[in-house]
């Protein structure tokens, strides 16, 4: 049986990559052992890169449906662990990249890259969550394994309008942490200080290369999106023996600095991943979200839209014009 579903396709020829909403049938979906009917999608800064055709090692093949995350009911299931009417979410695995993804009203995965949809949450809420929440959530849990505790002192959030930020914010305000966010956008200050922020540091005061290694002991702990100048300087920023969880490039990938802050002050620059986090992990994210993210800053920090709006939003997200999230109702 093959039914029609819509999805954004993106296609490629000598004028480069195009996107447009097109309809499917279950035929055209790729391998794997679970069909699942999507409800909602989101749009994260790297779904942004490949809906732009900006794909570098992103995307390889075309025809191509990205989204990197869903959350949906599973429609057919060859897995023992899932079965159909079961809600689900999916994030990372390189699903949207070398992967189809959740830009559609189906998709069909390898069930270990599933997981059920945590109970307290909604599709939406979750795709409100979607990779960047999870990823601002392990930032957090690996600033808390690496020491950090309310009281230590203010914990600097950068690229804090934008949506890994926003979660961070939230998080870090709901734990007791004292949260300083970091925007290049003041119009954005009220917004932050809603989800928690009660400190406001512009972006200028962070993207100003300095010669010197080693600042004022600011930061007890820091949760970076941004990478760059902004990195740098913070890096010679923080307390003795603090760390930075290191998630994002939304500068770019360059850190231009020194080893200095590591040696004479024991900070730690911790790499965090959100696409291969093993399984375990991430149900421990995904549940630790549901417990700590209040769900009214959740739905404020969202906005929605459909399939057709998302080439448009694409160009928004990689300007640093998206606030917070942009859900992705692939049905309206
Ligand atoms: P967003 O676009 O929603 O947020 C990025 C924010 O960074 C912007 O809102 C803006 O915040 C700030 N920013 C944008 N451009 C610049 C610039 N040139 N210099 C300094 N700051 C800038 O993206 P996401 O939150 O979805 O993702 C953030 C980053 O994290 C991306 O690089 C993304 O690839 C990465 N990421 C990594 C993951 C992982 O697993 N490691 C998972 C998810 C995301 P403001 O306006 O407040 O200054």
């Amino acid at each position: 049986m093959s039914d029609t579903f819509k999805a954004l396709l993106l296609t490629e020829s000598d004028e480069g990559v195009k996107s447009a909403v097109t309809d499917l049938t279950t035929d055209d979906l790729p391998e794997g052992n679970v069909t699942v009917a999507v409800d909602y999608s989101t749009l994260n800064y790297k779904d942004g890169m490949v809906v732009n055709g900006n794909i570098g090692r992103l995307a390889r093949k075309f025809p191509h449906v990205p989204g990197i995350d869903f959350a949906g009911t599973v429609e057919a299931s060859e897995d023992g662990r899932y079965k159909a009417g079961d809600k689900v979410v999916l994030t990372g695995w390189r699903v949207g990249e070398v992967h189809w993804g959740g830009y559609a009203q189906k998709a069909r995965v390898n069930a270990d890259w599933l997981v059920p949809l945590p109970k307290g949450l909604s599709a939406r809420q979750a795709m409100t969550v979607g990779t960047a929440g999870l990823t601002a959530m392990l930032c957090v849990q690996a600033l808390e394994d690496h020491g950090l505790k309310p009281g230590d002192g203010p914990v600097l959030v950068t690229g804090a309008a934008g949506g890994v930020g926003s979660v961070a914010v939230a998080i870090l305000s709901n734990l007791g942490y004292e949260v300083a966010g970091s925007t290049g956008r003041p119009e954005q200050a009220d917004y932050l200080k809603s989800l928690g922020a009660s400190q406001i540091v512009p972006r200028e005061e962070l993207s100003e290369p300095t010669k010197k290694p080693l600042e004022g002991e600011t930061w007890a702990g820091c949760v970076d999106t941004v990478a760059g100048t902004v990195l740098a300087r913070a890096m010679g920023q923080m307390k003795y023996g603090a760390s930075i969880a290191c998630c994002g490039l939304a500068a770019g990938p360059k850190l231009d600095t020194t080893v200095v802050p590591l040696l004479l002050r024991g900070v730690n620059l911790l790499g965090i991943d959100s696409v291969m986090q093993p399984y375990d992990n991430r149900l421990r994210a995904w549940n630790r979200i549901v417990e700590v993210l209040p769900m009214e800053k959740l739905d404020a920090m969202s906005e929605t839209c459909g399939l057709a709006d998302l080439p448009a939003k694409a160009k928004d997200i990689l300007a640093g014009q998206v606030r917070g999230r942009l859900v992705v109702d692939v049905n309206a």
